[in-house]
């Protein structure tokens, strides 16, 4: 047993079963959550599982592409489940898998099965967020290995558009498989669109109507967030929540349900009354921020810990984990960085500002993992 009186893993090749990463039974997770100094409890974590996207969204990642990341700092499967592992026990309930684009990384469909076997273990519920271009081949064994949710990304229903914000085709098949998706036995489908000024704010209604009307499924619109190198402010700009409520309501009729989690949530109607079957989500973290709620971490594909998205703070897990530290030693690490964490993200000028600041080394979006 080590200091915080949990088993402690030994560091060497080993078969991954529920002893060997420390998990006895369910409940038995110290935690109720990792909480840091101003007393939020983070129980949600999203673990980026590559860098590497099969798009190219001019929102997320800088028109120079970003550098591959040299062979092996990709955490193995090994490594994100034992790290996936000890932040079950530290009190973490929800994984959500993301990227750089999760389904392009070869062999997901095993380590959502790997990580679905936390479940007895503490782990309420697994979710991954996707561009859903390779998603229909893989929902069938998705399900199997227990992913409960997708948070499906669609910016667009204009083919054209969706090539000009993406630099590539697809437009057709991230609405086939959304529409898979929805039929596929999941507890929850939603539908992520980042809203641009002047590139998609004229097609708000036309999303909620393709997806959320006669379907169970949630459309979200996404205030636009500056990241290294995505042009915030300049060639693109954000389009606002409370723009894009407005945009909503002139053609819809909204009625609050309250925020969950990072959304404010929804229930829509036609002006002729005709209800919606699924809800909409506005995710306002520009302009009406939700830090004082925020419940969530992050590590990143090549295994750095993040505490906030719009935080440059990062401690390095993997270096420490593949040099044999044991799991009170990355507790440390972890509960660490928590502790910088600040009660609330800078405001959007000041995080460009950072951005373009000399000799600054940052994350864009697809290397910190949405
Ligand atoms: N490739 C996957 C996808 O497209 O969903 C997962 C990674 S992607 C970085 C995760 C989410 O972040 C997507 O919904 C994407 O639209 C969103 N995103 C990326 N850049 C963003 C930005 N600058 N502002 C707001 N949301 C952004």
């Amino acid at each position: 047993m080590d200091a915080f009186g949990l088993p402690v893993l030994s560091s060497g090749p080993r078969a991954l079963d529920a002893a060997s990463l420390g998990l006895t039974a369910r409940g038995d997770a110290r935690g109720q959550g990792l909480f840091d100094r101003f007393g939020r409890s983070h129980t949600y974590l999203r673990i980026s599982i590559i860098e590497k996207c099969n798009l190219r969204c001019r929102y997320c990642m800088p028109e120079e592409g970003v550098p591959l990341l040299p062979k092996g700092d990709l955490l193995s499967f090994e490594e994100i489940e034992r790290l996936a592992a000890l932040f079950v026990r530290l009190g973490v309930r929800k994984i959500r898998l993301t990227g750089g684009e999760p389904l392009v990384r070869r062999g997901v469909d095993d380590l959502v099965a790997r990580i679905g076997r936390l479940k007895p273990y503490g782990l309420q519920r697994l979710a991954m967020t996707s561009n859903a271009l390779l998603l229909r081949q893989h929902l069938p064994a998705l399900r199997a290995g227990g992913l409960d949710a997708v948070n499906l990304s669609l910016d667009t229903l204009r083919p054209d558009r969706f090539r000009e914000i993406t630099l590539r085709d697809g437009c057709e098949e991230t609405i086939a498989a959304i529409r898979a998706a929805a039929t596929a036995g999941f507890d929850s489908v939603k539908v992520n669109a980042v809203v641009m000024a002047g590139v998609n704010d004229d097609e708000l209604v036309d999303l909620a109507r393709a997806f959320a009307l006669d379907e169970p499924i949630e459309v979200r619109y996404i205030e636009y967030m500056p990241f290294e190198g995505n042009h915030w402010g300049e060639r693109l700009r954000m389009f606002p929540a409370e723009a894009i409520r407005a945009r909503l309501e002139e053609q819809l009729s909204l009625e609050t349900i309250g925020l969950e989690e990072t959304a404010r949530i929804y229930r829509a109607r036609e002006k002729n009354g005709r209800a919606f079957r699924g809800r909409i989500g506005i995710i306002s973290s520009m302009t009406e921020p939700f830090c004082a709620t925020c419940n969530r971490i992050r590590l990143t594909a090549d295994g750095h810990f993040r505490w906030c998205l719009l935080d440059e703070g990062e401690i390095d897990l993997r270096a420490p984990m593949r040099a044999g530290a044991g799991d009170a030693e990355l507790t440390q690490l972890i509960e660490d960085g928590l502790r910088a964490k600040k009660p609330g993200h800078a405001p959007a000028e000041e995080l460009v500002a950072l951005h373009q600041g000399a000799g600054h080394f940052g994350r864009s979006m697809i290397r910190i993992g949405g």
